[in-house]
């Protein structure tokens, strides 16, 4: 990609690189050395710069902390055989963020901004990518209120900024869930197709609650029946019941995770039948009854594909066949993991390169 943007960079003269361990890494601790911010004030963005990562000073009537008004992406950059660095579906990641901000009354990025800001910022720390399998850097664009004022409005001046965690293989242990019945993490009409900051904070209690209980996530349902299944986590959640992949349909509750359009379009390309729908707790329990429930898994860019064992509900504990290398899960996993490290056709034009 061209550089048509100018970005003020400030390099680090204290390089952390060399204390980087790629054989230990822990998902979200290290940071890569340099950072993007611009800031928005006055009706329009100002200078964007690169400076070394570092703490900042904001003020402590800012709006993102009284009221939530923060938001953020979560995506990654992948080095192939010959160290090329590529994105995956970065331009998504773009236009997500700016539907999130505009549901939480931030202002909306330029393209040019968010991609230059993200490729310079890569390129410039690209000793940083690992190139273990499965190992990428995770990438954390966010934007939050700057204002010094705490009466309740939307803030005036906004901070944009993208950070980088070099991150190893993620080691998908087979989950735990269960169907939550009392807490909702998003309802019809509020903010969980965006991805704001409050959304995470709200749903730490009910899954600490059920990490106790000897769950690691749990399967949210929809907030007036808690009949439907709506996400995993943090993650979007597909079901493959008689050979058919079953995923709830998008709606303002639930978030458009690429990582979901993605397995949906491998599995389409391969002739499977996808259904966007309703699902319900009732239907999975009779598909495990019955002995058609084949798969449960959840998607999403930390994990990729994170395979489900047993599922909880009211006490009981479901248990789903083991995932083998003829699972959907496995195979469509691979596939990605082929196109992300250049081992196979980018037949849709998903990569880019940096
Ligand atoms: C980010 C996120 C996902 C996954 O989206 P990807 O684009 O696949 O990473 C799913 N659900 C929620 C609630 C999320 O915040």
């Amino acid at each position: 990609m061209l550089d048509t943007l100018t970005i003020r960079t400030q390099r680090t003269t204290a390089s952390r690189l060399s204390q980087l361990d790629a054989s230990t890494l822990e998902f979200g601790k290290i940071f890569s050395d340099h950072m993007f911010a611009v800031d928005y004030h006055d009706g329009e963005w100002q200078e964007p710069q690169i400076v070394p990562y570092g703490d900042m000073a904001v003020s402590p009537a800012n709006s993102a902390l009284h009221y939530g008004q923060a938001i953020f992406e979560g995506m990654k950059a992948y080095k192939n055989a010959d160290g090329e660095v590529a994105l995956f579906r970065p331009l998504d990641n773009f236009h997500r963020l700016n539907a999130s901000a505009e549901r939480m009354c931030m202002p909306t990025l330029p393209e040019e901004l968010f991609m230059q800001g993200l490729t310079q910022l890569v390129r410039l720390d690209s000793a940083w990518i690992p190139d273990g399998p499965g190992s990428a850097l995770y990438i954390r664009p966010f934007m939050f209120a700057t204002d010094g004022f705490v009466g309740v409005r939307p803030s005036n001046s906004y901070r944009f900024m993208i950070f980088t965690c070099p991150v190893g293989l993620y080691y998908n242990k087979p989950l735990r869930v269960r169907f939550e019945e009392k807490f909702v993490r998003s309802a019809e009409g509020g903010a969980g197709y965006a991805k704001a900051a409050g959304n995470y904070g709200a749903s730490m209690f009910p899954t600490k609650k059920a990490n106790l209980e000897g769950y690691h996530q749990l399967l949210w349902t929809d907030a007036s029946e808690h009949r439907y299944v709506e996400e995993s986590g943090t993650m979007n959640v597909m079901f493959v019941i008689n050979g058919r992949i079953i995923t709830p349909a998008l709606s303002t509750s639930i978030l458009d995770g690429i990582t979901r359009k993605s397995v949906l379009q491998i599995a389409r390309d391969w002739g499977l039948q996808i259904e966007e729908r309703k699902i319900s707790i009732d239907e999975i329990l009779k598909a495990q009854a019955a002995g058609t429930l084949q798969e449960a898994f959840g998607v999403g860019t930390a994990a990729t594909i994170a395979p489900i064992a047993t599922i909880g509900y009211r006490d009981q504990d479901y248990d789903l066949p083991p995932s083998g290398p003829d699972s959907i899960s496995k195979r469509v996993s691979q596939a990605l993991d082929a196109i992300r490290n250049g081992r196979s056709a980018d037949t849709h034009g998903w990569m880019v390169s940096v």
